[in-house]
């Protein structure tokens, strides 16, 4: 069992302050693996003040000095590669295939913000003007669970790249993960201060962040109603913040596309990271004369699914993270059924000899319309719903018939005509036959899935305040 005691604050690991502890599981088994001592409000203000103090020589530094620091960063990270891909797979029930990708991501964040930065003109000229784009000031940074590490790195690369000092609030359900993250930063021999890393609650040391006066920025990914609270909270001192929000996202299948290939990425894009990602393609539009070719097929690919103990090779589906996160699955499965969705596959309860933790039977329901709570609500599982479409025109209404807009899929033997598509969707990325992470271009969402984008040069200047210089 590990008490994970420690926060980072000025460039030392201290005590927290507060005293409340939270418990650590192993979602595949349900034994406890650990505490996690939580930081409180009295934490958080101490690491802001340090941030603060910080904040004016980081700003000044130069490019050369960012890249340099950036540089460690990833070295210090890439070193700890096995340690972070065993925590994430323990205290998350992320697969070895899952956990592997966003572990390099989480590793390669900053490297590839060294690349934006060799590129990027802190200073133009616009009209008559100078333009010079400068650090905002402090950034309050906080993490969902579904890969912390990744969303921790990305998100202080750009803050060192723009000269931003910054207090980091993971998810306190990540805190291993956090913690080698932590020491690898440490390593990594920033100035003291420059990024500080404070765990615990939302409510408590995230709020602190999001109403604090000495906080300019917030960049938060999580959930869209914690995403709204925050947005509210940030009002009162007019922060710029940075939303990366939920999803439902649509997989329109055009009638032109292989139904061997398609239909596979289909269920590895819906069950990706067993369900619980943002960007997964939750709703599957089929054109109707082709439903009974898709259900056969769906329903063999998802029967063939290996779902199991994430830390196998072979395991394509894991556990949920908590035991929460499986009943609130479970609940939806319940209302799909309840809404007079037809189960194609999967259903109610643990898969046979998987009982003991947060499993659930990969799932798919036809005869989905998109009214439907299950095809307009973010269920964080593998819950997969088909819907039917007459023609193209309404694949794109039904698609984007949604208060979300993070991603889109479409597949077609035809690029040109899937590219017709995507210039029609709502959606802040769009990925043609197939799916894939594209660390320099902006990632974000449309409507409810969020606000501005991250990675890349986009990301880079959602940390920077632009200044026109005139003479
Ligand atoms: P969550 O919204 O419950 O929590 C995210 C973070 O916010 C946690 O660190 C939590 O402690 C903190 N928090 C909670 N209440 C807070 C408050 N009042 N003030 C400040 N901070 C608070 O999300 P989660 O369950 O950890 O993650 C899953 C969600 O994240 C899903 O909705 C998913 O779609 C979304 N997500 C989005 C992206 C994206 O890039 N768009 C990526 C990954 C996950």
């Amino acid at each position: 069992m590990k008490t994970i005691d420690k926060i980072y604050i000025n460039g030392q690991f201290v005590t927290p302050q507060g005293t409340d502890t939270f418990k650590l599981y192993n979602p595949a088994t349900n034994e406890q693996t650990g505490t996690v001592v939580l930081g409180n409000e009295e934490d958080t203000r101490a690491a802001i003040a340090f941030a603060k103090a910080a904040w004016p020589g980081f700003s000044r530094s130069t490019k050369a000095q960012r890249i340099t620091w950036l540089q460690q960063m990833h070295e210090a990270l890439a070193k700890r590669r096995e340690q972070l891909i065993d925590a994430m797979v323990n205290e998350y029930g992320g697969t070895l295939q899952f956990t592997r990708a966003s572990i390099n991501m989480a590793i390669n964040n900053p490297r590839e913000m060294i690349n934006t930065l060799q590129h990027f003109e802190f200073e133009r000229t616009v009209g008559q003007s100078r333009v010079r784009l400068e650090s905002v000031g402090v950034a309050g940074i906080i993490t969902p669970w579904n890969s912390n590490a990744g969303f921790i790195t990305s998100k202080l690369s750009a803050a060192v790249a723009a000269g931003v000092t910054s207090v980091i609030k993971p998810s306190e359900m990540s805190a291993q993960q956090t913690q080698i993250v932590m020491e690898a930063l440490h390593e990594a021999g920033l100035p003291a201060g420059a990024f500080n890393i404070v765990n615990g609650l939302g409510p408590v040391v995230g709020a602190e962040l999001t109403r604090h006066p000495d906080i300019a920025k917030i960049s938060f990914t999580g959930s869209t109603v914690i995403g709204k609270t925050i947005a509210r909270d940030a009002t009162a001192t007019l922060k710029r913040v940075t939303l990366e929000l939920g999803g439902k996202s649509p997989n329109i299948l055009l009638d032109d596309a292989d139904l061997e290939k398609a239909i596979p990425l289909a269920i590895a894009a819906a069950y990706n990271n067993s369900g619980q990602a943002c960007i997964a393609a939750t709703r599957l539009l089929v054109p109707e004369k082709h439903l009974e070719a898709v259900k056969a097929l769906v329903k063999t690919t998802v029967e063939n699914i290996k779902v199991g103990d994430p830390a196998k090779e072979e395991t394509a589906v894991g556990p949920m993270v908590s035991l929460k996160q499986y009943e609130r699955v479970q609940q939806y499965i319940r209302l799909g059924l309840e809404e007079g969705a037809e189960l194609l596959v999967g259903g109610i309860g643990h898969p046979e000899g998987l009982e003991a933790g947060n499993f659930v039977k990969p799932t798919v329901f036809v005869q989905v319309n998109n009214k439907m709570r299950i095809a307009r609500e973010e269920i964080f599982g593998p819950v997969l719903s088909i819907l039917t479409y007459k023609d193209d025109a309404e694949a794109v209404a039904i698609a984007n018939d949604t208060d979300y807009g993070l991603a889109a899929y479409v597949s077609s033997a035809d690029e040109q005509r899937a590219l017709h598509i995507a210039a029609q969707l709502h959606a802040g990325r769009v990925m043609v036959n197939g799916f894939k992470h594209d660390p320099q271009a902006p990632f974000g969402g449309f409507k409810q899935s969020g606000l501005g984008r991250e990675f890349g040069a986009y990301g880079l200047e959602a940390y920077l305040e632009p200044k026109t210089i005139l003479i």
